[in-house]
């Protein structure tokens, strides 16, 4: 298969092929179908970090965002680290919304300091558990009109219990019909568990 055959639209082939992207990789394949169905389809992935699934995911962010709609969150991608949360800024988000003119996005993270009590604009926000749960609390992040909720490594949510509580609560505070993505690198049964309390009647992928 081909990003054509995707269904992606120009704006995003253009920002992929200009990152180097010739062809989907195999878990892209897999997810982007369902990612991209309409209606959305709820997703848990396995896929190891050097599959392509940070592309997948925010391909399906990017898709279901319409910067010209009232600037107020409509994506929200959940990662155990900062570090990975910037990464995932730096290197998927920024690139492949190069095209989406007038496209916010924000960090969530520890050390981030926002205006007091004014509901953030952008489009998209990437974080970890804590500094998001604070955010949706204090009304900073509208969640109502989330479209995509992504949750990246669950294993290592999972892992710390402070993430796993965090996590759970930001899935409550989603509309129901929000599409859930979720991945990790292993599926133990404790995040087998978590994951079958995040996610809807999702399609599983295994690549
Ligand atoms: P990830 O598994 O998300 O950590 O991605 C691993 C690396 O593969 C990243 O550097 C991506 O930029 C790159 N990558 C992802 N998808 C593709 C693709 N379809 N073609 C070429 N490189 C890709």
């Amino acid at each position: 298969k081909t990003f054509q055959e995707l269904n992606l639209p120009q704006y995003l082939l253009d920002a992929i092929f200009a990152m180097g992207f010739d062809r989907p990789s195999a878990i892209q394949e897999e997810a982007l179908p369902r990612i991209l169905a309409d209606p959305p389809r709820n997703l848990i992935g396995q896929a190891q970090s050097g599959s392509g699934k940070t592309a997948a995911f925010t391909l399906g962010m990017l898709y279901r965002i319409k910067v010209d709609d009232p600037p107020t969150v409509q994506a929200l991608c959940v990662t155990p680290t900062r570090e990975l949360a910037i990464q995932i800024f730096q290197k998927a988000v920024k690139p492949m919304a190069a095209n989406m003119v007038g496209m916010k996005i924000q960090l969530a993270i520890a050390g981030t300091t926002i205006e007091r009590g004014v509901p953030l604009n952008a489009h998209l926000v990437i974080g970890t558990p804590g500094k998001v749960v604070d955010w949706l609390k204090r009304k900073i992040i509208n969640c109502k009109t989330i479209k995509v909720f992504v949750l990246d490594e669950a294993d290592n949510m999972v892992a710390e219990n402070g993430f796993r509580a965090n996590s759970l609560l930001i899935k409550k505070s989603m509309p129901q019909e929000c599409q859930t993505l979720l991945f990790s690198a292993t599926f133990p049964e404790d995040v087998v568990k978590f994951a079958d309390k995040m996610v809807y009647k999702p399609d599983k992928i295994l690549i």
